[in-house]
């Protein structure tokens, strides 16, 4: 049997086959590099991802989307349950990027880190 992988470790996209028998990998093909390899034997047991999202932020001017992510990889599967799990709370500002807004998701091992900072007085600019 055959299992056809993109590896997205860069932009060149190769389509890698994993051949399998049952559980066990016979064969790995078309990946140009060892990057290719170790990414589809990854993605063979388990796909996984970073998870890229917004929760809602309070600041003294009124509740505004932050931007956060995984500091890590997730199982593909927990990503839809982890962004329900980040959007039951309405966090607090200041925060600022880089911090911690949820640890240990989903028991995961992996924490959410908001991408961009949002000061207690934040508020929409005038356009
Ligand atoms: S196998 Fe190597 S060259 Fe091909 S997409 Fe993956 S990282 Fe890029």
């Amino acid at each position: 049997m055959d299992k056809k992988i993109i590896c997205i470790q860069c932009p060149i996209g190769c389509t890698v086959n994993v051949e399998y028998d049952g559980d066990n990998i016979i064969s790995i093909t078309g990946n140009r590099c060892k990057k290719g390899e170790a990414y589809a034997k990854k993605e063979f047991v388990c796909s996984y991802r970073v998870l890229t999202s917004t929760v809602f932020c309070k600041t003294t001017k009124g509740i505004f989307p932050l931007p956060v992510k995984t500091d890590g990889e997730i199982p593909l599967e927990m990503l839809r349950e982890a962004v329900k799990e980040i959007r039951k709370t309405v966090y607090t500002a200041p925060i600022n990027a880089g911090d911690v807004v949820y640890e240990n998701i989903l028991n995961t091992g992996v924490n959410v880190i908001a991408t961009k900072s949002m000061p207690y007085d934040f508020k929409v600019r005038n356009l």
